[in-house]
């Protein structure tokens, strides 16, 4: 049989695999996504839009104008059902983006395209057999596929995860619920409503937003949410059932017909106990799942793309050791491990009994004071992620901000100089005396000035660093004060020996 080889090969094209093929294609590396799916059309509209740090991420890419230019932005952040408002932060994006997944897939399949990614549509991976050199892939018919790493992109019920034996602990769902892209023919209240049994909810699919409101569509098809009365119901749901659930809570169905999708989801709550088993590697739903309050879930998973990305591309070309794939699994459980919890609470805030609403209206007069709105506001968009790089400058492990610069070429903002996914040393001192020779093939060394103070979201002003050195995925690894001491090794870490 033939047997094609990549570098590196990506198992499922959605919103997570996508990113990680862009990003190890920005790379140079030889990547290709095996996707079940026959094109990239998605039934259904599923997520609903991107957090503020979704959209920095694509920024740095130089993408995001695609997607603002589709969406409707929104102050979407929100913890328990109380809306969060950043549009204080110190962000080029104080917001976020109400933007439907089949779009956003769409739209990053078309960065993908560009970057001449191979996509082998239609086709499913059943299993792998890793050696010491490399992963053969097995998809369910045609040639096989080799590569030197395989990463599961390949949503909750993960193959990849599932062959390569990693644990998938945590907790069983406690509600379910139904959701649809239907025609009706009576008119539903629109908006949510939350009774005994949960909450559901009746919008078109179409809408705008209006002065900070949602106004939906005349026309068009309705998007259904109707909690059931029970758990554990695991088969195919269908128009029949969803029609019993909406009587069951409102006395008619709305005469509901012509359904394009239903499927149902729960707040089941499962984290992958390794993200990587020697050559094979998880991301995105494939190694977190959790209940979708909150539209966390593709965030992360993009996320997850762009921490891992640059970290395989280096391992593939032999310019770091594999030992900083661990530093994947470090980081980035951490996140999705928080994102697990927030969203548990969120769901046991939602219960409709009367000491829950007590604890909710406690929890939202919580939220209305400014540092805990800061704090919950950063979290839930995604702004306030922090590597453990270790004590030092309040900078270190955070997110770069997109600062305007003043270099010899003209003015810049930082998040152009990470168009490209390259590491960049950002020397704003005087006089200038960091040198990055050793690693001149890897590093971009850029002076330039910044005139201005720094701000980072819930901490605020810090001290302006003399230098910082910025990774691919826009976190920061070493902070300068008028000195390189730690620089060296800071570029060795993250970047390979010289
Ligand atoms: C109702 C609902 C609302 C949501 N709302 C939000 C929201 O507002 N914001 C948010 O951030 N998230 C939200 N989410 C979560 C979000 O949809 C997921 O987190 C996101 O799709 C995960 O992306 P992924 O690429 O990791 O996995 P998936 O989107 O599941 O993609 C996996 C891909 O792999 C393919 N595949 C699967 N198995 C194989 C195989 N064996 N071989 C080859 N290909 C395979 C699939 O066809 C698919 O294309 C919501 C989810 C639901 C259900």
């Amino acid at each position: 049989m033939a047997v094609t080889e990549h570098a590196v090969v990506i198992a499922g094209g959605g919103p997570t695999g996508l990113m990680l093929a862009g990003e190890l294609a920005l790379a140079g590396v030889d990547v290709a996504i095996v996707e079940r799916r026959a094109s990239q059309e998605l039934p259904g509209s599923r997520a609903g839009g991107l957090h503020a740090r979704t959209i920095e991420v694509l920024d740095q890419r130089g993408i995001a104008d695609r997607f603002l230019a589709e969406g409707q932005v929104a102050q979407v952040a929100a913890f328990g059902g109380v809306r969060l408002d950043i549009s204080d932060f110190p962000t080029r994006h104080p917001y976020g983006l109400g933007l439907w997944q089949n779009h956003i897939e769409r739209i990053l399949a078309g960065w993908v395209d560009e970057l001449a990614v191979p996509i082998y549509r239609g086709r499913e991976v059943t299993g792998f057999a890793q050696g010491e050199t490399g992963v053969d892939v097995e998809p369910a018919d045609g040639e096989s596929l080799r590569a030197d790493y395989l990463v599961g992109c390949d949503g909750g019920r993960s193959v990849v995860r599932k062959a390569a034996g990693i644990e998938f602990p945590g907790w069983d769902p406690t509600t379910s619920a139904l959701l649809a892209e239907v025609e009706l023919t009576e008119e539903p209240e629109w908006g949510i409503h939350s009774d005994e049994r949960g909450i559901h909810s009746f919008g078109r699919v179409e809408y705008e937003i209006r002065d900070g409101e949602i106004v939906y569509a005349d026309h068009g098809p309705v998007r259904v949410m109707v909690t059931e009365e029970h758990v554990g119901n695991t088969a195919e749901p269908t128009l029949r059932d969803l029609s019993e659930a909406l009587i069951g809570i409102w006395g008619t169905d709305y005469g509901v017909h012509s359904p394009t999708w239903i499927t149902r989801f729960t707040d089941m709550t499962r984290q992958a106990a390794a993200y990587r088993e020697g050559r094979v590697l998880l991301a995105g739903d494939a190694a977190h799942v959790h209940s979708p309050v909150g539209g966390q879930g593709l965030n992360i998973g993009v996320q997850d793309a762009v921490n891992l990305g640059w970290k395989l591309a280096q391992v593939v070309k032999g310019v770091s050791p594999d030992s900083l794939l661990d530093t994947y699994h470090a980081e980035r459980h951490r996140v999705a491990a928080r994102v697990l919890r927030n969203t548990m609470a969120q769901v046991a805030l939602r219960r409709p009994d009367e000491r829950t609403k007590a604890l909710g209206e406690t929890v939202s007069e919580l939220l209305s004071m400014d540092e805990p709105r800061k704090r919950f506001a950063a979290m839930m968009s995604g702004l306030d992620v922090r590597y453990d790089l270790g004590e030092g400058h309040p900078q270190l492990g955070r997110r770069m901000p997109d600062l305007d610069l003043v270099t010899a070429d003209g003015p810049l903002r930082v998040y152009t100089l990470l168009h490209g996914a390259r590491p960049v040393l950002l020397d704003l001192g005087e006089p200038r005396r960091l040198d990055v020779t050793a690693w001149a093939d890897r590093v971009q060394l850029v002076n330039a000035e910044h005139d201005g103070t720094w701000e980072l979201p819930v901490v605020g002003a810090v001290p302006a660093p003399t230098a910082v050195l910025v990774r691919p995925d826009g976190h920061v690894a070493w902070v300068g004060d008028r000195t390189d001491a730690g620089l060296a090794e800071a570029l060795t870490t993250w970047f390979g020996a010289p």
